[in-house]
């Protein structure tokens, strides 16, 4: 069986301790990983910062930095059926979802992050004002660390990674306990491409003692954490004691509008994409669908004879649409939001039947529509996490955007209509970071992703995805030796100073 390591410095650092990985579709045990702490948190630190002074990675040119992300990406590319085939086993995402976005969208990524070092400007020259020139330079931020969720694991360590990394910053990255795989082989094929030692360093472990040391660890210059909003609260408590930068890409709740003139067709199949990946385990997800008085029976009728064609199953058999959950915890808290939002009003339009042999073993819950439900409801208000839709009514375009902000969370919203510039007016009043119009989960990687209000702040992706792991340095020459506009010409006085 599979044992993972962490890597810190030149080593591969093991514990006695490991905690199992779990095939969520049939609780089998598929792997180990070594458990770390906090002291393996401060090696990883120490090695970061030896790489950073010592190896040159810093130095090394642009071009150099980006063929080695570049080479990783093609390798990755290579090993793709294998990558899935691990994301299938480890996270349950059913394979093709697999292929698309926990290893598809990582590669394409890589690319795009490599090109825009290749065009990286460090340097910008200021306007002469008067007898002082100058120059802006970009300069990494030294060591910084990321935290990732186990949702999308390469993914999300490959937007954290490696623009710090091509910035020239070394890493410590907190894996997720339960999904290891992926990201010790970016790491192994990094380093195979010539990344130096320490650059990269993984360490495993819980959250609490782990990530919260790595958080608060006076020697870390960055944090960018993805995850929930409560724990993104306790990481930006953690990483006040020595004022860290923060990135952090946090939960959503996103609505999903389809106005009265939609392309019923389009909108119906991608509400269920938009609610139905990764069984609802996407931060992105559109999680309420908020549908005009008009369309409504229409749009619930459509919607629930398109998911009884769906497939819930082995995430490993490319017929599977639908796998579990990740744990048997998730799977309770998301079967009590359902008992909760029916206690309360709510109406189940749909649930796929799951047949208690088939399933008796792993982490299921029955795809679910739920209808009658008002954006009060605690479905509709919290985070699920899981294969459910709440279907919301409303009135008019101003009702549904007030529905649709009425949310702590604005990581993405969308709209579905046919009339591209009434979908930008509504567009242009929803507080998300991103907009979708008739599509869901696109992450293209020239759009800047994350989130306003509680879902976050700072950004990944997009062109300045680089910007987010420098810090701006101005340096200003004052040419003339004796110029009439230099500070100390109010100390001195105009006399003295040009004297
Ligand atoms: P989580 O917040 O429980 O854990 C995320 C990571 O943080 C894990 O590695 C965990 O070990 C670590 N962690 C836990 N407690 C910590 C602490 N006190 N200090 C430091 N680190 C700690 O989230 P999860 O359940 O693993 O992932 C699901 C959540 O992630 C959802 O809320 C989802 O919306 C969010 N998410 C957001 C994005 C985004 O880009 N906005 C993407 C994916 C997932």
């Amino acid at each position: 069986m599979q044992h993972y390591t962490m890597r810190i410095g030149d080593r591969w650092v093991d514990t006695d301790e490991r905690y199992d990985i779990v095939n969520p579709a049939t609780g089998e045990v598929v792997a180990t990983l070594a458990k770390g702490r906090a002291e393996h948190v401060d090696a990883a630190v120490d090695a970061a910062w030896q790489a950073y002074r010592e190896s040159g990675w810093r130095e090394t040119p642009m071009a150099r930095r980006a063929e080695i992300i570049e080479t990783v990406a093609a390798r990755m590319a290579e090993r793709a059926g294998e990558l899935g085939e691990l994301a299938a086993r480890e996270n349950g995402t059913p394979i093709r979802i697999a292929q698309g976005l926990a290893v598809g969208l990582p590669i394409a990524h890589m690319q795009y992050f490599a090109r825009l070092a290749r065009n990286y400007q460090w340097e910008q020259p200021v306007e002469a004002v008067g007898t002082m020139t100058g120059t802006i330079r970009r300069e990494p931020l030294g060591v910084v660390g990321g935290i990732v969720p186990w949702n999308f694991p390469l993914l999300l360590a490959v937007w954290k990674a490696v623009p710090a990394i091509l910035t020239g910053n070394s890493v410590v990255l907190k894996i997720d306990e339960k999904t290891p795989s992926g990201t010790t082989v970016l790491a192994e094929l990094l380093l195979e491409a010539g990344l130096p030692d320490g650059v990269l360093n993984i360490v495993s472990g819980d959250g609490d003692g782990v990530g919260e040391h790595l958080a608060g660890h006076p020697e870390v210059r960055k944090i960018s954490f993805t995850g929930s909003t409560a724990t993104g609260r306790k990481v930006m408590v953690a990483a006040s004691g020595n004022l860290k930068q923060l990135t952090l890409e946090l939960g959503g709740k996103g609505a999903n509008i389809i106005l009265d003139d939609a392309d019923l067709d389009l909108a119906v199949d991608g509400s269920l994409w938009a609610f139905l990946v990764h069984a609802g385990q996407a931060c992105e997800s559109g999680t309420r669908l908020l549908v005009p008085d008009s369309l409504h029976d229409e749009v619930v009728g459509r919607l629930v004879a398109r998911a009884r064609q769906l497939k819930v199953g082995d995430p490993v058999d490319p017929g599977t649409d639908i796998g579990p959950v990740i744990t048997a915890r998730q799977r309770d808290t998301i079967m009590g939001y359902l008992a909760k939002a029916t206690g309360e009003g709510a109406s189940v339009a749909y649930q796929a039947d799951l047949d208690e042999e088939t399933y008796a073993r792993g982490n299921w819950v029955p795809p679910t529509i739920l209808t009658d439900v008002t954006n009060d409801m605690r479905i509709a208000a919290e985070e699920v996490f899981g294969p459910v839709l709440s279907v919301i009514r409303y009135h008019d375009d101003a009702e549904a955007v007030a529905i649709a902000n009425d949310s702590e969370y604005g990581l993405v919203n969308g709209v579905w209509s046919t009339d591209l510039d009434r979908a930008r007016k509504v567009a242009e009043q929803l507080e998300s970071g991103t907009v979708w119009v008739n599509d869901w989960h696109n992450l293209n990687e020239k759009l800047p992703y994350g989130g306003y209000k509680q879902s976050g702040f700072g950004r990944e992706l997009g062109p300045d995805a680089l910007d987010e792991y420098t810090q701006e340095k101005a340096i200003t020459y004052e040419t003339s030796g004796r110029s009439e506009r230099a500070g100390w010409a109010l100390l001195f006085g105009a006399d003295a100073a040009s004297s």
